[in-house]
C-alpha cells in the first residue's frame, strides 16, 4: 500500500490538470478533474497497486483480469472518451459517441499533464501524440473526438504549448464537435499524404 505515494502522485496530476484546464478557458472543468479518484473504490486501488510510471489501473488487471477503478472512474468522468459510447442500433455494436468540445479539450489538458508526470525528462512537445499513435488502431472513440484531439496534439508538436493554449483559450466551447470540421479535414490530409 502506498498511500503518501499515491496521493501526491493523483494531487499533483491534478494542479497540473487544473493549470492547463486554467490556460484552456475552462478552469471549473479543472477545478472538477478527477476528484473521483479520491473515492475508496478509487484511491484504494490506486494505493495498493501504485507503480509510479504508469498507471495503478493496469496492476489492478493484471492481478484482476479488469480494473474496478477505471470502470468507476470512465463511469462518472466526463473527459474520458471511453465514458462516450453507446449502442448503436444499426451495426449492433457499442461505438464511439460525440464529446462534447470542452471535454475534448479537458482530456487534451489531462494527456498533456500525464505524459509529463510518467514521462519525467524524457518529456517533450511530441509525448502526447506518440502516446495517441501508439493506441489509435484498437481505440473505440468517435472519429470527430478523435480528430479534434489530435488536431490539438499535431499543434502541440509544431508549434508549442504557448502557441496551443493560445489558441484554445480562443475555441468557442459551446460549439458542437461538429462544428470543427475544419480539424478532421487536416487530419484526414496529413494521414492520406
Ligand atoms: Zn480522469
Amino acid at each position: 500500500m502506498q498511500i503518501i505515494n499515491h496521493f501526491l502522485t493523483i494531487t499533483k496530476h491534478r494542479h497540473q490538470v487544473i493549470k492547463n484546464c486554467f490556460l484552456a478557458g475552462i478552469p471549473i472543468r479543472g477545478l472538477l478533474h478527477d476528484l473521483s479518484k479520491y473515492t475508496p473504490v478509487e484511491f484504494i486501488a490506486g494505493a495498493r497497486f501504485y507503480q509510479g510510471n504508469r498507471s495503478p489501473n493496469e496492476g489492478e488487471r493484471e492481478a484482476y483480469g479488469y480494473s474496478k477503478a477505471w470502470i468507476h472512474h470512465k463511469g462518472i468522468n466526463k473527459h474520458h472518451f471511453e465514458h462516450w459510447t453507446d449502442y448503436n442500433p444499426k451495426t449492433r455494436r457499442t461505438e464511439g459517441a460525440p464529446m462534447p468540445t470542452k471535454f475534448v479539450i479537458e482530456m487534451f489538458c489531462d494527456r498533456v499533464a500525464a505524459s509529463k508526470i510518467y514521462m519525467g525528462d524524457k518529456y517533450s512537445d511530441e509525448s502526447a501524440l506518440l502516446y495517441f499513435e501508439k493506441g489509435r488502431k484498437t481505440r473505440m472513440i468517435h472519429k470527430r473526438t478523435s480528430d479534434m484531439l489530435e488536431y490539438l496534439l499535431l499543434m502541440l508538436k509544431y508549434k508549442g504549448e504557448k502557441f496551443t493554449f493560445k489558441y484554445i483559450r480562443r475555441l468557442d466551447k459551446s460549439a458542437p464537435p461538429e462544428s470543427f470540421k475544419y480539424m478532421s479535414d487536416l487530419v484526414d490530409k496529413l494521414r492520406l499524404k
